[in-house]
């Protein structure tokens, strides 16, 4: 049976669960704040930038049952801000308590396949893709598919990692050996044909117990290096495509039975939209709503999960987001010398190259009201 069954909204006081303690757990950590929640953060890092902002920490591996089972005896809800963690340490949570989004979401949104089979399965376009468990298999997705195209492994991959590109020259054999690592843990590869886009957007969709739900606008993406570089918001593109991919992304967490949030990325082509990919939890290119926006999406997921009322997504002002990647965050004091940037930073102490430590918002009147 689901711990699932009241509609009944938590009360402020209570405590999220929150599984994954990186930057998204901690903007919805201060977000549950304001709204008199406490978070106890599951992860196996100490002092990520969640466990600085959050009433309780489980310092452990995702697959520790003992430690899931300790850790859903003392919240009132779990959600997740990191989606790849085993089913049974789900299925062990949810006997105890309401866990949202459900399993059945993660389990879709953990793999790459099981993405596109459900898209497919509610009408939604991808790219041309095709399963490949062997050189074998790729050699002939290869043949059928054509180049340039893409191999990516079905699970784990993230931020561009786990994937490499099949130009006219690629030698197969090489470009299945350098995904071989990935491929072992995660199971099985992806091969897409390559779009030729125009552009890439995504929707963020949120959805509550009863089933309401709010989108925010469609925004623009680009990417650097595989990593979001800038967000803008809202994306430029007519109005009709806006709301197909505003469409996509509700029709997507209405068959989910998604509670919390949706992100869908998109191509955009000159034929239309194809989704990329989803995550169902708050997402990097949601970041621009927390300074343009009537109720920012961290808030929105905290009121999902908590069984509250949504909030007013609409949009204030334009926005532009910049993701502070790596070096970028040294520029943190002339940032802050912009009155008008509205800086977010993530409390990490070391600034790797290609890893997220903020990013700096950046709003002006919208353009669209004359
Ligand atoms: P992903 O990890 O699938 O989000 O891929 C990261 C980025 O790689 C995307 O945002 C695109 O910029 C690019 N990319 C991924 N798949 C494709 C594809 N099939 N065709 C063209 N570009 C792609």
């Amino acid at each position: 049976m689901s711990a699932d069954s009241p509609i009944r909204p938590l009360p402020p006081g209570s405590t999220i669960g929150m599984i994954g303690g990186g930057q998204l757990g901690r903007m919805a950590a201060q977000a549950a704040a304001q709204l008199g929640y406490l978070v106890h953060v599951f992860s196996p890092d100490k002092d990520g930038p969640a466990a600085q902002v959050s009433a309780a920490v489980t310092v452990a591996d995702y697959s520790d049952q003992a430690a899931i089972e300790a850790f859903a005896r003392t919240v009132d809800v779990v959600t997740f801000e990191f989606e790849n963690i085993p089913a049974e340490s789900v299925r062990r949570m949810a006997s105890h308590v309401p866990v949202r989004p459900c399993w059945s979401v993660l389990e879709v949104a953990q793999d790459r396949i099981n993405e596109k089979r459900f898209f497919a399965s509610i009408g939604v376009a991808t790219a041309p893709w095709r399963e490949v468990g062997s050189l074998a298999e790729l050699t002939a997705a290869v043949a059928e598919i054509g180049r340039p195209a893409v191999l990516k492994t079905a699970r784990l991959g993230y931020d561009g990692k786990g994937q490499v590109k099949i130009g006219p020259d690629t030698d197969l054999a090489e470009a299945w050996n350098a995904l071989g690592a990935g491929l072992k843990s995660a199971g099985a590869g992806v091969l897409e044909g390559f779009i030729d886009f125009e552009g890439e957007i995504s929707v963020i969709v949120a959805r509550g117990v009863d089933g309401g739900w709010a989108a925010f606008d469609p925004v623009w993406n680009i990417h650097r290096d595989h990593i979001l570089d800038t967000t803008t918001a809202p994306a430029p593109i007519l109005p009709q495509m806006a709301e197909a991919a505003m469409d996509i992304a509700h029709r997507a967490a209405e068959a989910l039975g998604v509670v919390g949030l949706l992100a869908v990325e998109m191509f955009v082509t000159k034929d239309g939209l194809l989704v990329n990919e989803m995550a169902p939890r708050p997402h990097n290119s949601g970041h621009w709503t927390m300074d343009a926006c009537v109720t920012d999406q961290f808030e929105q997921f905290v009121r999902a999960v908590c069984g509250l009322p949504l909030g007013s997504p609409e949009r204030h002002s334009d926005a532009e987001m910049k993701n502070l990647i790596g070096d970028d965050v040294d520029q943190w004091l002339t940032i802050l010398g912009d009155p008008h940037a509205k800086l977010h930073l993530y409390g990490k102490a070391e600034a790797r190259p290609g890893r997220k430590m903020g990013h700096v918002n950046r709003i002006r009147p919208r353009s669209d009201l004359g």
